[in-house]
């Protein structure tokens, strides 16, 4: 097999992106995926905001969208709830996806730009010359083959091993790992305008989600920190304790349950070295607070791809090169990332009271958009007190 300028080790939205834009470039690329089919199983809520696809180029098509929603909808411990427009919302809320669909649409875009794209074919270890990192080995049918390429790009998802194996620091701490699980729930009585999220102790350390699928079917799943749980298993009960307590879902059944984890930590140091370059959950790109990832995998894989495709027409994939992504995605989304980090570890601490107290002060006081500065910002007005544990995000 002849040697790529670019191969890419995954094929969700981080790395058919980066391909996507690596191959309009004019870089040859490969993708390589280790499932059968792009995009299933799903382990995703797969809620997203509208507001950041124009930037890098996704134009969704009927079969991507399963539901779209007027906002969200946060519900304090005690059941109060605060609701936000799509308009406030627009930075977390808006569309449902139906990952399946989306995540080939991605792929189709990645293979019509010119990118070659393996399914059922792992990768398996990295290629190395003097210390540079020079290719991939892959398992595909049973073969294994040896594939040259000027860069690497772990797009591996949150279990990735490419990192690891370009000697990349990417372990995460418990207290940065949330433990997730989800049912695909029909049969359910919910209004499908709103993406619900419920705070507190039903959830230590995290949140329950219920995204709308259409009029009787949701996905209805439960994040928790990996330090709140004194068994894995404990994350299931959760759940199922919730579901059965509402009166909405209770008689829900079931289509699907899909478990997994992401990160919730701070921005890691480095994503690049020599021949390697990391993007989407791989490169801990996760929001930390809302433990959203589809957007910045796919903002991040958008810099890579054109990163890579100047890399390649300069024929230059040292780490120096590749700085140019490091500071791209940086500028995009590190501040962010590392203040969401910051208030994250402040919230898994809050009691139910002060999260009732929270949500009835944004119901007296209001707030232009769902960001945690302007939340803050809102309370602070009106109650300095609850804030002040926060004052150094204002
Ligand atoms: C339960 C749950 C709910 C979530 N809900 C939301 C949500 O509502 N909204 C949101 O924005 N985000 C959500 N996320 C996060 C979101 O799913 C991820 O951020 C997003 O999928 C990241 O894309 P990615 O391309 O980086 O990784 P992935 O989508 O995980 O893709 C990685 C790909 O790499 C492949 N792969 C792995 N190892 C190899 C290998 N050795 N060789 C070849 N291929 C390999 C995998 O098969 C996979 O296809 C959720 C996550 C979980 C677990």
């Amino acid at each position: 097999m002849t040697g790529y300028d670019v191969v890419v080790v995954g094929g969700g939205p981080a790395g058919t992106m980066t391909a996507k834009w690596a191959a309009k470039g004019g870089a040859k690329v490969l993708i390589v995926e280790k499932r059968q089919e792009i995009g299933a199983p799903v382990r995703c809520g797969e809620g997203i905001s509208r507001s950041w696809l124009d930037g890098v180029g996704i134009k969704l098509d009927q079969k991507s969208v399963a539901c779209q929603v007027k906002g969200a909808k946060i519900v304090a411990p005690n059941g109060t709830p605060f609701f936000l427009s799509e308009k406030m919302a627009g930075n977390e809320v808006g569309i449902v996806l139906d990952r399946i669909f989306f995540d080939k649409l991605l792929a189709h875009d990645a293979v019509k730009a010119g990118a070659d794209l393996m399914l059922k074919t792992s990768a398996t270890g990295l290629l190395r010359t003097g210390g540079k990192v020079t290719g991939v080995k892959i398992r595909s049918f049973g073969e294994t083959k040896e594939i040259k390429a000027g860069c690497v790009v772990g797009a591996d998802g949150f279990e990735s091993q490419v990192g690891r194996w370009a000697g990349i620091s990417t372990s995460l701490a418990p207290r940065d790992i949330t433990s997730c699980i989800q049912y695909r729930l029909t049969n359910i009585n919910y209004d499908p305008n709103y993406c619900e999220f419920v705070l507190g102790s039903k959830a230590p350390g995290g949140y329950i989600w219920i995204f709308p699928k259409n009029e009787d079917t949701a996905n209805v799943g439960i994040g928790m920190q990996l330090t709140k749980l004194k068994d894995r298993a404990d994350v299931k009960k959760y759940l199922d304790k919730f579901i059965q307590n509402d009166p909405r879902l209770k008689k829900g059944k079931p289509l699907e349950i899909v478990a997994g984890a992401v990160s919730i930590c701070a921005p890691l140091d480095k994503t690049v070295g020599d021949g390697i370059l990391l993007v989407g959950d791989a490169a801990r790109q996760i929001d930390p607070i809302t433990g959203g990832g589809i957007s910045n995998s796919c903002r991040a894989g958008k810099v890579a791809g054109e990163v890579l495709a100047k890399a390649t027409k300069e024929r230059d994939f040292s780490e120096r090169s590749l700085e140019r992504y490091e500071k791209g995605w940086r500028d995009l989304m590190e501040n962010h990332l590392y203040r969401n980090w910051m208030a994250k570890e402040k919230l898994v601490t809050l009691s139910d009271e002060t999260f009732n107290k929270i949500i009835s002060a944004l119901n007296e006081v209001g707030v232009e958009k769902m960001s945690t500065f302007a939340i803050l910002k809102a309370i602070e007005t009106k109650y300095p007190d609850l804030v002040r544990e926060f004052h150094d995000l204002l």
